[in-house]
């Protein structure tokens, strides 16, 4: 850490450092599931008015918006942080463990939530901005779609932004450190149920029948020629099935078979192309042994893709306040998404990860053992507020 030059945590934020942690402890100890953030929503709610914000709730069900306006014109900013828990039993073992079974912080947006509340409470009282500051606390990340219903409850109506901002904690890098990266951040993540249907019958007179389970292994290798013959080897696609389910007896040709699929993608092009594909040969397959199929393609998230220009901005608020080696050099697209998406589709903006932390902090997110490290709680909510103060620099 390079502190001798200068203490990378504003000193408002050093302050109020370990009543923001044990926030984040309170937070963690009480983990709600995707719409059901009653509990965060009030406490994120009952913070953000006692420091002057306009709170505003019911976007997206559990969503909360804090406004402040400072001056009569400006920009208008959005932060973001994900308020939402995992169905996991927690094994840490902590002190502030989860005390609700099945249910865990394992992704640390409890972290997100509690940092995102450390800068909320700097920003309103330092009063260094111009211009609209959003902080929008979202529900239901984790595969629910809480961004997109605060979208269609009017997010970006109600709380128009010029520009949209979000993090995430990502372990395995050193604890602290700013990744930035213009365009393809996260995959897009969508599902696939692929239903094969043949006819059942004796496993004795497979002429009588029409087999779903040869015809579901056929798609199932089929499938594979799409990422390695039909994708520029350049560009990035997954095809994952990731689940099987048909028949019960040996001695039974099931009636039909389930397939379960995976699939992401880093462009929205090859996105489209990978549902074309995935029909067709599914289709074309299940006919060539008789069968057929039905294909439920579900739509998850987009891809995560940054604005050059945004990221950028970012970048530099982060390399003049830290200095270079606080930035992760060349940081690659990560194999992970995130409902972000949604909003960078509305407003241009950029998400950045920053390093839990490498052994201890290493343990990943959706882990039983996971944390999130509180180390960076205090430089991470510092630089949101220089981030937000920077592109809410007052005129002149
Ligand atoms: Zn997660
Ligand atoms: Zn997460």
């Amino acid at each position: 850490m390079k502190q001798d030059e200068q203490d990378p945590v504003l000193p408002e934020i050093r302050a109020i450092q370990d009543e923001m942690v044990a926030l984040r402890h309170r937070i963690h100890a009480h983990p709600e599931l995707a719409y059901e953030e009653h509990a965060t929503g009030d406490l994120v709610a009952e913070r953000l008015a006692a420091w002057g914000y306009e709170v505003h709730r019911g976007l997206g069900g559990t969503g909360v918006v804090g406004t402040l306006r400072r001056g009569a014109g400006g920009r208008r900013l959005g932060l973001r942080a994900d308020m939402d828990a995992l169905p996991i039993q927690e094994t840490t073992g902590l002190p502030y463990a989860s005390r609700l079974a099945g249910k865990m912080h394992a992704c640390g947006h409890d972290g997100h939530t509690a940092t995102l509340l450390a800068a909320a409470r700097a920003l309103a009282g330092r009063a260094r901005f111009e211009g609209a500051l959003n902080l929008i606390f979202q529900p239901a990340e984790e595969g629910h779609g809480g961004a997109q219903r605060m979208i269609e409850d009017g997010l970006f109506q109600r709380f128009p932004c010029d520009a949209v901002y979000s993090f995430h904690n990502e372990p395995g890098y050193p604890a602290g450190r700013f990744g930035f990266r213009a365009g393809a951040m996260y995959s897009s993540s969508d599902t696939v149920i692929i239903t094969v249907r043949g006819v059942g019958g004796h496993g004795a007179m497979p002429h009588a029948a029409v087999d779903p389970v040869v015809a579901a292994a056929g798609i199932v290798l089929a499938l594979q020629t799409i990422v390695s013959r039909e994708i520029d080897p350049n560009d990035m696609a997954v095809v994952t099935i990731g689940a099987i389910h048909g028949g019960d007896a040996p001695n039974v040709i099931p009636q039909s078979v389930e397939l379960r699929l995976t699939v992401r993608a880093r462009r929205a092009e090859t996105r489209a192309l990978l549902r074309e594909r995935i029909t067709a040969i599914a289709t074309a397959q299940a006919a060539v042994h008789r069968a057929t199929v039905e294909v439920d393609y579900r739509w998850r998230y987009p891809p995560v893709v940054n604005d050059r220009e945004a990221t950028a901005f970012a970048e530099e608020v982060a390399r003049r306040w830290l200095g270079e080696d606080w930035l992760i050099p060349d940081l690659e697209p990560l194999q992970a998404s995130d409902d972000f998406a949604f909003m960078l589709q509305e407003a241009p903006g950029s998400y950045f990860i920053v390093g839990n932390g490498e052994g201890e902090g290493g343990c990943m997110v959706h882990n039983p053992g996971y944390d999130f490290n509180d180390a960076i709680l205090p430089v991470t909510a510092s630089y949101w507020v220089r981030l937000a103060e920077a592109f809410l620099a007052p005129a002149g």
